[in-house]
């Protein structure tokens, strides 16, 4: 490979020294073709040809806020003034102000808080915390989900990533339940005769698998097709866990910060987890910070017996002074409300497509988070592609079709059989309109290969 010196790099050769000399994460390396992106804006960005893109997926669903929000660079630009950077055992401006902000926000109860640069790495602390304070070992996570990538984070992710690790992944405390999905139940049930077979089955799981230490859930799943729990769901497994005196840990790395239309998705159903994880929205991704927030009884736990555990860069000035202005800007654009007041247009758009396009087999989601989840067969479910095509690099109809949208200036995430519609916070309904007539035009390619009704 020829090395260029960095300052004489051609604009033409960008994307493909970022090719050359990046791993290209979640793929087979050939045929990663980064584009080449000089600009972001609201909720577009722009590539080095001056095309611009509707970002319907807010860049992995993080950027809430909607991209170059002027006070959040400020932020970091005074936060950089200020004080760039100190260890971890010291106290700053910016990490009471984020603190204080902490407890007015997150739900009841969760008052101590563990500062990280990621929501895996905020996984990872949940995880050692409830092992340490309970002194137990396993923790139930769900088959449709994903908690991070490091060693511990995708042992417990139910989704096939999980593989890359195994069988050391085995060997990590992780027992797994089924997920909770109503519009095809794993365990065969339907809502509401279920009586919420699914929570009964993790409770079954505590009474027989023993040394349980916590249950993981993503309280509204995420990348894995924003699958929202029946209301019930959440409030029984809290009681499961109150019962087993086991903790209950919410993974709110996407569904945190307003994406749902409240502040928590735990916050829907009025549910009180001992450990909530977040990251992502948190500073809408302008600089890396993930959070993990205990109740004070755990922290106790501490008091008189060593915390093992911490990073070099955790509460890193430089991401926690942009956090409080990313908050405060979500307060002022009162954008927890703008999601809300969004879901209904945005379902009666995508339930639109339903009514025409056969490949599409369900619309879920809530506030501004949905999964239009495409199916072959709509009397069966039988989705187009399985997690399995995905990690075995298998063309997926899905990214056929968020590839024509993509020539058509609208970047929407496409994952396994379905896509996550997640734009900004700040989307207007015309800027809605413009990214769905995108995925309406181009379904045909699904709807040619779906079984006709
Ligand atoms: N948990 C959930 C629910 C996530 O969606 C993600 C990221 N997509 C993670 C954990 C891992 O976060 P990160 O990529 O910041 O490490």
């Amino acid at each position: 490979m020829s090395q260029p010196a960095s300052s004489s790099i051609s604009a033409e050769s960008i994307s493909e020294l970022t090719r050359d000399t990046n791993y290209g994460t979640w793929r087979f390396q050939k045929g990663w073709k980064p584009l080449h992106v000089v600009d972001a804006e609201g909720c577009w960005f722009t590539d080095d040809a001056g095309k611009r893109y509707l970002d319907m997926s807010s860049q992995l669903m993080c950027v809430n806020l909607g991209h170059k929000n002027p006070r959040v660079i400020e932020s970091i630009a005074e936060q950089a003034r200020e004080l760039p950077f100190m260890g971890p055992a010291y106290a700053t401006n910016a990490r009471a102000r984020l603190s204080a902000k902490l407890l007015e926000l997150l739900p009841a109860g969760l008052e101590k808080f563990f500062f990280t640069t990621s929501g895996t790495d905020a996984n990872e602390a949940a995880f050692k915390i409830a092992r340490m304070v309970t002194g137990k070992n396993k923790i139930i996570s769900r088959y449709r989900s994903y908690h991070g990538s490091t060693a511990a984070s995708i042992a417990a992710t139910g989704d096939l990533r999980r593989w890359a690790m195994e069988p050391a992944g085995k060997g990590m405390g992780f027992v797994f339940a089924p997920e909770t999905n109503c519009y095809k139940c794993p365990i065969g049930h339907t809502y509401p005769g279920c009586n919420i077979a699914c929570a009964d089955y993790i409770d079954h799981m505590i009474r027989n698998e023993g040394d349980v230490a916590a249950v993981l859930v993503e309280p509204i799943v995420g990348t894995n097709g924003v699958l929202i729990p029946p209301p019930e769901y959440l409030p029984k497994l809290r009681e499961i866990c109150d019962r087993h005196s086991v903790l209950l840990i919410a993974d709110e790395v996407m569904t945190g910060w307003g994406r749902t239309g409240k502040w928590f998705a735990v916050d829907h159903w009025n549910v009180k987890p001992d450990i909530l994880t977040t990251a992502k929205g948190i500073t809408s991704a302008y600089v890396p910070l993930g959070l993990c927030a205990t109740t004070k009884k755990l922290a106790d736990y501490f008091e008189d017996r060593y915390f093992s555990h911490g990073h070099t860069y955790e509460a890193h000035p430089i991401t926690l002074g942009p956090a409080v202005a990313t908050i405060e800007e979500m307060q002022r654009l009162a954008l927890v409300e703008r999601a809300a007041e969004m879901e209904p247009y945005l379902r009666e758009r995508l339930e639109g497509l339903k009514t025409k396009h056969v490949s599409i087999g369900d619309v879920h989601g809530i506030g501004l988070f949905f999964a239009v989840e495409l199916v072959k067969n709509r009397t069966t479910k039988e989705p187009f592609n399985t997690m399995r095509d995905k990690v075995e690099g298998k063309p997926l109809v899905v990214d056929q079709i968020a590839a024509k949208m993509m020539a058509d200036g609208v970047a929407q995430q496409s994952w396994v059989s379905h896509f996550v519609i997640a734009p900004p916070l700040i989307v207007t309904k015309e800027e809605l309109d413009f990214g769905i007539d995108a995925l309406d035009r181009h379904l045909a390619i699904a709807d040619a290969l779906a079984v006709q009704s």
